[in-house]
């Protein structure tokens, strides 16, 4: 203070840069903020993936996000999503309107970047496709944040028809997966199936086509491992975004929390999907492991709610 009992001047001058912010990503030679910001982006089920994925891609600068999932907030959501509030899971509220409110908190309207929009969609993929058309035909770009095999597989055979890429995250435990299927690419979310998911599919539809009642267990999940598959999903959105699509992830990363590692699974086409089954199939190989005479087995992970 001085004599009048004024503060001393600041020592940094803010400017511009600092009310900026993605001032710090724009630091990157391949951001590109305009792209996003005229971005639609999906975000298909608004559990605590999908809580964290929509946090990141909302912070990062997409201009618009869809939010898509049919359930309620209760209580068991509030240890992992970031999102929700003990009042929304008191009154039940809708997955999407309270995602849609912590989206705003986080980055309240006529705030910079402007123009962040969301919509909000209380419905399966499969529902959304029947009312919503329209809505999905100006999207992007899909991101799966599911728990389940059949919605997943909704959404990339959906991804293929528009040629938009998809990229699929799933946790169990200490352990994720992620996959980025684009048009370009030469495999999918269904090329990755066996025969135990397509068991499980089965189990889920009668013989008419209609769906059967099925009691699918909680599985584990913990707030740390849904930041670090979360975030990868996220980053594979902004390549994909931005054009740097030669960085991309290849064939489906897999995380091992406990052990602290990952690695990627190479993928041939599989012949027994229904896109790519007149794919020649190969050997699946993991990069920097010694292969084994059968190979790696491939397993999907169910996504957290
Ligand atoms: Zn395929």
């Amino acid at each position: 203070m001085d004599a009048q009992g004024n503060p001393p001047p600041p020592l940094v001058v803010v400017g511009a840069a600092d009310d900026d912010p993605l001032a710090r990503a724009r630091l990157l030679p391949w951001f590109d903020a305009p792209a996003l910001a005229d971005s639609t982006v999906a975000v298909v089920g608004l559990g605590a993936l999908g809580n964290e994925v929509a946090k990141d891609l909302l912070l990062g600068g997409v201009g618009t996000l869809l939010l898509i999932d049919p359930d309620t907030v209760v209580g068991a959501n509030l240890g992992r999503c970031c999102l929700f509030t003990p009042q929304d899971a008191a009154a039940r509220r809708r997955k999407v309107d309270a995602a849609a409110e912590g989206l705003r908190r986080l980055r309240p309207a006529g705030r910079p970047p402007a123009g962040a929009q969301l919509i909000v969609l209380p419905s399966t993929i499969e529902q959304a496709l029947e009312d919503h058309r329209e809505q999905l035909a100006k999207v992007d770009l899909f991101v799966g944040c599911l728990d389940g095999i059949g919605p997943r597989l909704t959404l990339c055979a959906l991804a293929i028809h528009r040629q938009v890429p998809y990229v699929d995250g799933g946790i169990e435990g200490l352990r994720g997966r992620v996959q980025v299927s684009t048009p370009r690419g030469s495999t999918c979310y269904e090329c990755t199936l066996n025969a135990t998911h397509r068991a499980v599919i089965e189990q889920h539809y009668r013989c008419g086509g209609g769906a059967a009642t099925v009691v699918t267990p909680a599985v584990p999940a913990e707030v740390s491992t849904v930041a670090v598959v979360a975030g990868v999903c996220a980053r594979e959105v902004f390549k994909l975004l931005c054009k740097v699509e030669e960085t991309l992830l290849s064939g489906v990363w897999y995380y091992d929390g406990w052990a602290g590692t990952a690695q990627t699974l190479d993928l041939a086409p599989s012949p027994s999907c229904s896109t790519h089954g007149s794919g020649e199939a190969g050997p699946l190989t993991v990069r920097g492991a010694r292969p084994t005479a059968e190979g790696p087995s491939i397993e999907v992970r169910e996504g957290t709610r």
